[in-house]
């Protein structure tokens, strides 16, 4: 009888959007490069041996990509290192190769220069990966020792939101979807328990913000968007520069 396979309980979208970028690229190095060798499923999760400055024997959990332990300088510091996340990575992707989206890491939204609106279809599941992404940036009720797992939780959820914020064209109907974004992300902010002492929202926020600044520019329909701003106080006046462009060109 063959042993049963152990299935990872992550893919890489979450290895991905829960990894800072410079350990996650570096990952992808080590994987592509044929480091990751001795690649073994044990019970509890994955071995292996990657070939760093010197090997280093690795072990992922096969619940959580980010427990485990390696032997070098950060993973005996119980710090998430590049050898557990290239092994992770070994894991869900069965030593297949990466392709470009696979690898392409966004760590901040951009403004994508493409026009023209969501099929409703499309809409509704942009809607749905905006909730899914809010859930990570969730109130903070954890002692001390979890502050730094919260604020992780936090950019994973900036990351998988600046992914959609850049996939997104432009027009009226996406520029309406990121207002509604950004005040719920305020109203997180203000009066959900949201702890951002690392600003890691609220510059997700302003960010944001800048990019609606450059959607009028290529579709000035898109400040008509702005109206709901308006009557609404926010935390900290992002809104402030959104509200002089529609006032600009609703009065004068
Ligand atoms: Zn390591």
């Amino acid at each position: 009888m063959s042993p049963q396979k152990i299935i990872p309980q992550y893919n890489l979208e979450k290895i991905k959007f829960a990894t800072d970028g410079p350990t996650f690229e570096r990952a992808v190095s080590l994987y592509e490069s044929g480091k990751v060798t001795h690649f073994k499923e044990i019970t509890v999760g994955f071995s292996a041996i990657v070939l760093g400055t010197k090997p280093y024997e690795v072990f992922v959990s096969f619940r959580h990509y980010d427990h485990g332990y390696c032997e070098c300088y950060l993973g005996k510091r119980n710090i998430l290192c590049k050898h557990m996340v290239a092994v992770a990575i070994y894991a869900v992707m069965q030593g297949k190769p990466l392709s470009n989206k696979d690898k392409q890491f966004v760590d901040k939204p951009t403004f994508s220069d493409k026009l023209g609106e969501l099929s409703e279809k499309e809409l509704s599941e942009i809607k749905k990966s905006i909730t899914k992404a809010l859930r990570y940036i969730k109130p903070y009720m954890g002692p001390s020792r979890v502050w730094f797992k919260y604020q992780n939780s936090l950019s994973e959820g900036c990351r998988r939101l600046s992914a959609i914020v850049s996939s997104l064209p432009v027009s009226k109907q996406t520029a309406e979807l990121l207002v509604n974004l950004l005040l719920r992300l305020d109203k997180k902010l203000c009066i959900g328990g949201v702890d951002d002492s690392d600003g890691t929202v609220g510059g997700f926020i302003y960010e944001v913000a800048e990019i609606l600044e450059k959607y009028t520019k290529v579709d000035p329909s898109c400040i008509k968007a702005f109206k709901k701003l308006r009557d609404k106080g926010t935390c900290f006046g992002w809104e402030e520069p959104l509200i002089e462009i529609y006032n600009k060109d609703t009065y004068t």
